[in-house]
Formats: C-alpha cells, sequence, structure tokens
C-alpha cells in the first residue's frame, strides 16, 4: 500500500508568516515516519514526479508552452546540491533545464542581475532547476553590501515583477528555502574537511560567512516577508534531516505538476491507419 503524503501550500512547512527565528530546522512538519519511512516513501514517490515530468515534456514538443522552475535557496552545505542529485536525478536528464549561480563573472557583472537569469529560464516543457538565483542579489549581496541599500532595496518589488511575468507566460514556481542550524553546518563542514571525497565542496570562506549567520536571517526574512506572493509562494524548509528535505521537495513539484492537469497529448495521426500501415511494412 502506497502511503500518501499530502503537502497543502504556503502552510505546509511553516505557519504561515511566522519568523523563521521560530522554525525547528530538525523538524518533518507533515510527516510523522522515520528516516527509514522517509526513504521508504520517496522511493515510491520518485516515479510519480518522473511521470509526470515526462508528460510535461511530451506537452512541450506537441506545443504547450508551459515550464516548472525549482528555485532553491539556502546557505552553504544547506543540502541544494543533494536535492539536485536526488530528487531531480530520478528524472529523465532531457527534461531538465539546470543552471547554479556562482559569483558573477565579469561579463555578468556588466549586466543587470536578471541578465543572467533571464538566459537560464526553463524552455517550454521543461523542469528548470536554479541552484541559487536571482535571491543571492538580495541575499550575499545585501549582508555584504556589494551594492548600496538604495540598489538591492528595490530589487524586491522588481523580483516580484519579473516573476509576475514568467507566471503569465506559463511557467509555475516552486520557490524553496532550505534551513540548516547554524550547529548543522557546523557539522556538515566539518564533514567536508574529513572526507577527501568532500574536500571539493569545501571553501575556506564558508567559515567566514558563519559570522554572518544573523546577517543572512535577516535577509532570508526580508525575502520571505517581500516575495512570496500568491503566484509564486515560498516554501521554507527544515532541512538538518537530508532525507526529509529530499522527500518534501519531491511533494511540492509532485503538487505543482499536478496543479497543471498534465495528460499524455493526443496523436496527432490516425492510430487504426498507422497500424495498418505498419503491418505491411
Ligand atoms: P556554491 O553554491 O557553494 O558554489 O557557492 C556559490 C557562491 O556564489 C556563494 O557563496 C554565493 O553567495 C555566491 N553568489 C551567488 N550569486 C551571487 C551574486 N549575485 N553576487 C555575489 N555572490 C554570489
Ligand atoms: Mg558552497
Amino acid at each position: 500500500m502506497t502511503k500518501y503524503w499530502a503537502v497543502t501550500p504556503t502552510s505546509a512547512l511553516l505557519a504561515d508568516g511566522a519568523p523563521i527565528a521560530e522554525l525547528d530546522t530538525s523538524g518533518t512538519p507533515g510527516f510523522t515516519g522515520d528516516k527509514k519511512a522517509g526513504t521508504q516513501l520517496l522511493a515510491e514517490r520518485s516515479p510519480v514526479l518522473s511521470d509526470l515530468q515526462e508528460k510535461l515534456y511530451a506537452n512541450g514538443r506537441s506545443g504547450d508552452r508551459r515550464s516548472v522552475l525549482l528555485v532553491l535557496q539556502g546557505m552553504d552545505t544547506a543540502g541544494k546540491g543533494g536535492i539536485v542529485r536526488h530528487v531531480i536525478g530520478s528524472v529523465d536528464p532531457q527534461g531538465v533545464d539546470h543552471a547554479a549561480f556562482g559569483v558573477p563573472s565579469r561579463e555578468e557583472r556588466r549586466h543587470h542581475y536578471l541578465w543572467r537569469i533571464h538566459k537560464a529560464l526553463p524552455r517550454a516543457g521543461q523542469l528548470g532547476v536554479f541552484d541559487r538565483s536571482h535571491y543571492e542579489d538580495v541575499l550575499v549581496v545585501r549582508v555584504h553590501n556589494m551594492v548600496p541599500p538604495t540598489e538591492w532595496e528595490r530589487r524586491y518589488d522588481e523580483i516580484n515583477a519579473f516573476e509576475h511575468e514568467l507566471v503569465d507566460e506559463g511557467t509555475t514556481l516552486v520557490k524553496i528555502a532550505m534551513f540548516i542550524s547554524l550547529d548543522e553546518q557546523k557539522k556538515r563542514l566539518a564533514e567536508r574537511l574529513e572526507r577527501p571525497d568532500k574536500y571539493w565542496k569545501f571553501k575556506p570562506a564558508d567559515i567566514d560567512e558563519r559570522a554572518f549567520w544573523p546577517a543572512y536571517q535577516e535577509a532570508y526574512q526580508a525575502v520571505l516577508d517581500r516575495t512570496s506572493t500568491d503566484y509564486a509562494p515560498w516554501y521554507v524548509l527544515p532541512a538538518d534531516h537530508k532525507w526529509f528535505a529530499r522527500l518534501a521537495v519531491t511533494e511540492l513539484l509532485i503538487a505543482a505538476f499536478l496543479r497543471l492537469k498534465l495528460d499524455w497529448p493526443p496523436a496527432l495521426f490516425d492510430i487504426a491507419e498507422q497500424k495498418r500501415r505498419l503491418a505491411q511494412a
């Protein structure tokens, strides 16, 4: 028997409007099972996501302009890469448009901050995945005063307008902010220093960033307060448990795909006639 775990939009992962300071990052809201049950459920739900994604892809090939865009935000080690590997990794890669946003290149810096975002938007029928996003331009940029406050201040409205346009053009946005505790981050950074297979993920600057944790919390709170809209709401995800984060993202994506009411595109040929032709070929 397949257990079904429903996620209701906006309120499932954190009471609407509750400050993130009150979030229990080790919680598993909406799910009462343990790691074993969660991992098992994920194995059952991944094929459901995969099937829905294939339907979107098939419709895209048949002229449907719609797409889905998963926006992942979170501090270093929050698990964004793991979501890409384990959740997105379970769907057909040809239907995925993936983009990771790091420190802007020299060319990117010469353009408006949304320039590189526009270039990476999912094509029709695709599942887009942003590992970091335009929100860095009101997070790291705000925390480190990379532009004057008057500049980042107007970006919230600008981002809302940009996202509204995207939604109008047929993109379903699934914005997920992953939160871990400061302690959990320390553990994960320590692991990166213990394991040769994780050295590549470690940057000495990640340790310096820990001093800015409260400033980041404040900047994240502003993002949630000012850019969670009815057309593109934020989901706040407690991410200390990787298995829970993966399950929750899978469910949120499934819910988003189901809202598209996708069906397999109809045959654009006479099936009986083609069967006859094939029999004789
Ligand atoms: P990672 O995700 O670990 O590869 O790190 C990417 C780094 O790029 C993070 O430290 C981000 O804060 C940084 N980054 C991403 N976007 C921007 C931006 N628009 N301006 C400055 N730094 C950024
Ligand atoms: Mg990093």
